[in-house]
This record gives C-alpha cells, structure tokens and sequence, in this order.
C-alpha cells in the first residue's frame, strides 16, 4: 500500500456463538494491524451473555475498530423451534433479517471495499454484495476438513450410491477418504437446520472470491497440498490459510481464582479441561470424568459447563460434583463455572495437556501455544478435526470413544490423561506446532502472505 493510496475498509459479519464471533475479531485485530480500516457488524441481540460480554469488551479495547449492530427483527417461530439449537436458531434468525444489511452497508464512508462474512450468511448476503460490487469472502470457522466437507456436502447427496446408510466413507476429490462415522450428525437428517444451511451455503460458495480458514500449511500441509488449487470443487473459491488467529489479548473483568491457583502450580502439572463455548457434558460423564482425573493423579483445571447456553447454567458447584471429590481434590483441583479466558490459560506455564472437544478455534489455540491435546470430540465437527490434531502431531485421539451422548468410563479417561500428561515426543511435536504456527503469522509468513495478497488485491487502483 503506498502512502498517498486510501487504505480497503473491510466489513465483518460474524454469525453466532462463541466458536463464530471470536475468530472474526481476531481476523479484525489482524486486519487493522496491517492498516485496514475495519467495521464489525454484529447482530443485536445476542444469545449468550458471553457474545454479548466479548463484544462490548473488544470494542471498549479496540477504539479504531468500527461496530454496527444489525437489529435482528422479531423472530418468525418455526414450528420446531423449541428442539433446534438456540444458537443455529439465531443463525436463521440473522439470515431472516439481513434486508437490513443493505442500508447500512451502503450509507459507510468511507465505502467499503469487501466483505468477509461467516459461511452460514453467505447466501443471503452475496447479492447484497454483488448489487453494492463488493468483492466477499467467506470465514471458515472450523478446519480444512470441515468447510471442504461442507463445500462437497450437495454434490454427495446428490449421488446416493456414495452417500448412503451403507457406506462407511465418502471421498472427497483431493483429501483422503473420511469416515462416515466422522460426519457431523445433524447432516444425516435432511430435516435438521443445520443440514438445510449447510446446503444453501454450500451452493452459495461460488459467489465468493475465497474462503479464509484459520489454519496454517504446516499444520496442515497435506491436504493444502492435494487440494486442486486449494478449491474443493471446481465452482468453490480457494481456500486460503490465515491462520492461527491471534489472540485478542483483552483483559478479562472480574476476580478469577483460577489465574492466582494457577501461579502456585508447578510446570506442566496441570490438565485443563475444556468443551468449549456451548457443549453441555451430562450428569453421568460428569461422575466418569471425576473418577478418571481422581485416579489419573493429575492436578487439574476444568472449565465445567452444563447448559447450551450460559445463561441458564445456574446449577451449583455442589450440586453437579460430588461431596467427596470436592473434598479430596481441594488442593489440587480448580473448577471453574463461567467465562474464561482459554487462550490465558492455555499459556501458562503450569499447563501440561489439554483435554478438549476439538472445536476449531481451541485446536488452533492449542497449536498456538504448543499445548498437547487430548481429543475427546462430542459433536458437528469434531471428529474431522480430532483427526487433523492426531495428523499433525499435536495430539492423541481414541477413536473408539463414543460422541454424540455415548458415555466414556472414568478408567478409560485415566489411561488418556497418564498418556497424555507423560508422553514427551508429543509434547515436542507440539512445541514444534507453536514454532511453526508464530512463524506463519510473522511478517513474511505464510499466513501473512496470503492475508496481504488479499489486502492489496482490495486496493483500487487510481
Ligand atoms: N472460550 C473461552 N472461555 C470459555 C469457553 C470458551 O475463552 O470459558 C473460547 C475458546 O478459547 C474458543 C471459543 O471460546 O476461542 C470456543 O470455540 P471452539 O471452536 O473451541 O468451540 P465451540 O465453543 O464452538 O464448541
Ligand atoms: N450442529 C448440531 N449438531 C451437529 C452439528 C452441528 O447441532 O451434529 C449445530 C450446532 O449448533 C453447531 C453448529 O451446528 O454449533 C455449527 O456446527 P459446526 O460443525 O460448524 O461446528 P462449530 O463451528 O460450532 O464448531
């Protein structure tokens, strides 16, 4: 960019949830880094209190940083409704409103230049884009794998002898075949909503110019390899690795306990468990789980949620643990109820392995601090990405656990964690994760290349 030419104004539109909205601010971060002129569009309003926390807490930080709130309007209530996934429920519910998007977009000085916008608003927002001659992108939220399966996802069911009950693995043009077993499992029932966006968007990927992923060619330089051209079908935008994220290094408000236990525990003693944003574990894996950390012998530090929604997590410490592994574990053992900050955590020293559902963003976190993983995927698109974690050397994966609800046994967590927590060629692997994910981010990079290709190829010319 030379000095005298106007620098691209970038629109942002993250869709819901946690797992959607962090890395979007952490691409907003980036982008303003390398001197864009950013505007978060956000929806309003949230469903967690954590969305609506982090937004007003990174816009309090980032004072260069411009936030539109979208007004959703009241909700069309399907008749479903009161089943369907509060979150994806909010995603309809964006996509209902998006009318709105127009006028805000086109009354912006400066204009805008792109949008980038989450993978399941792409189909209602690429002819906004087109009528305003909008270059758009879309931010893929979860792995490689993932948004090519989505990409991939028409073609398949439209050819049921590859896709059907029998089949054990479908295959992809380009990346190595993935077990049905591994599918998100909303995508088996055409009815689900989740399945139904998927399809829209999936169909809608054409319009765009690329698909900006958080995940970087070492980590998973393979499949970035044998991707034709790194587009998953010959219609689909490349897919263009930015990743990892940077973290928004925003201080969090509030006393946390588990920062000052944590300054007291010794080098790579502590196991952090952690699910994510909005995977609620059940009562009975709950009583697995402490009888596995309590035999293992491990100290631990579990983020313990019990509701979709945070709001509604109001169960007492108490009354969802037991008494005598309170007790026993008192000193070596910290809960934590609510929102952290995984990305503090994940980098303290104390930290020696992280148990994780493999959400996306906490792999890329994980990778990004050079923290073993300990696999344990519940549900959408887990199972792809334990696979890649497993692939790239950052962690260990048992497959033969069961997801979507199945119960893994206290002894069986015991052996994983002790592998885990013990196993030190992994713990170099994943040291050698974090060399090379800093490295894809730093000036001249390979993540860095591509997010200033795009950059400048924003810039009009005079
Ligand atoms: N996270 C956090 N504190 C919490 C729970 C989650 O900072 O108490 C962050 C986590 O670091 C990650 C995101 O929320 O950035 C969750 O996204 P992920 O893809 O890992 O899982 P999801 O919540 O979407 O299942
Ligand atoms: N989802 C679901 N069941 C599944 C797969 C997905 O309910 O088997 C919903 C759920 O709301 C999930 C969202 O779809 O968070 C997006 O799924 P994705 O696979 O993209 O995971 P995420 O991006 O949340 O990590």
């Amino acid at each position: 960019m030379s000095a005298t030419q106007p620098p691209p104004h970038i629109a942002l539109f993250p869709g819901a949830e946690m797992g959607h909205l962090m890395p979007v601010l952490r691409l907003a971060t980036m982008l303003a880094k390398r001197s864009c002129i950013v505007t978060v569009i956000t929806a309003y309003p949230t469903v967690s209190a954590a969305e609506s926390d982090q937004i007003s807490s990174f816009f309090h930080h980032n004072p260069k940083i411009n936030h539109v709130e979208l007004q959703l309007t009241p909700r069309f209530q399907q008749e479903d409704s009161a089943s369907a996934d509060p979150f994806f429920l909010q995603f309809d519910l964006i996509n209902q409103s998006i009318h709105l998007l127009r006028p805000l977009l086109s009354s912006s000085s400066p204009p805008f230049s792109a949008m980038f916008v989450d993978f399941f608003l792409v189909a209602k927002t690429a002819p906004i884009a087109k009528e305003l001659h909008l270059p758009i992108y879309v931010v893929s939220t979860s792995s490689l794998e993932c948004i090519s399966l989505m990409a991939y996802f028409p073609v398949l069911t439209s050819n049921p002898t590859e896709f059907n009950n029998a089949s054990t693995e479908i295959k992809i043009p380009g990346l190595p075949p993935i077990a049905m077993s591994s599918l998100p499992l909303a995508l088996f029932d055409p009815g689900n909503l989740f399945t139904s966006m998927t399809i829209k968007n999936s169909q809608a990927l054409s319009k765009a110019d690329g698909i900006l992923t958080n995940t970087f060619e070492y980590f998973q330089a393979s499949t970035l390899g044998t991707l034709d051209k790194a587009r998953v079908t010959a219609s689909s935008p490349p897919i263009l690795p930015v990743g990892p994220l940077e973290p928004l290094n925003i201080p969090l408000d509030g006393d946390h306990r588990y920062q000052s236990w944590l300054e007291k525990q010794p080098s790579q003693s502590v196991v952090y468990i952690s699910f994510g944003s909005r995977t609620a574990i059940s009562r009975d894996q709950v009583q697995e789980l402490e009888s596995g950390l309590e035999k293992a012998g491990w100290r631990f530090c579990w983020n313990l949620k019990t509701s979709i929604v945070d709001k509604d997590d109001q169960a007492d410490l108490e009354d969802i643990l037991s008494y005598l592994f309170l007790e026993r574990t008192e000193n070596t053992g910290m809960i934590i109820r609510g929102w952290t900050d995984q990305q503090e955590i994940l980098a303290h020293p104390a930290i020696g392995g992280f148990v994780s559902h493999c959400g996306w963003n906490s792999v890329m976190e994980a990778a990004w601090q050079g923290v073993p993983i300990l696999a344990w995927p519940q549900n959408g698109d887990q199972r792809l990405n334990a696979k890649v974690v497993e692939e790239a050397g950052l962690g260990l994966w048992e497959r033969n656990w069961d997801w979507g609800g199945g119960i893994v046994k206290g002894d069986e967590i015991e052996r994983k964690i002790v592998e885990l927590m013990t196993d030190e060629k992994l713990r170099e692997r994943a040291a050698k994760v974090r060399e090379e994910a800093r490295k894809a981010v730093e000036s001249g990079g390979s993540s860095d290349r591509v997010i200033r290709d795009v950059i400048n190829s924003l810039i009009l010319p005079f």
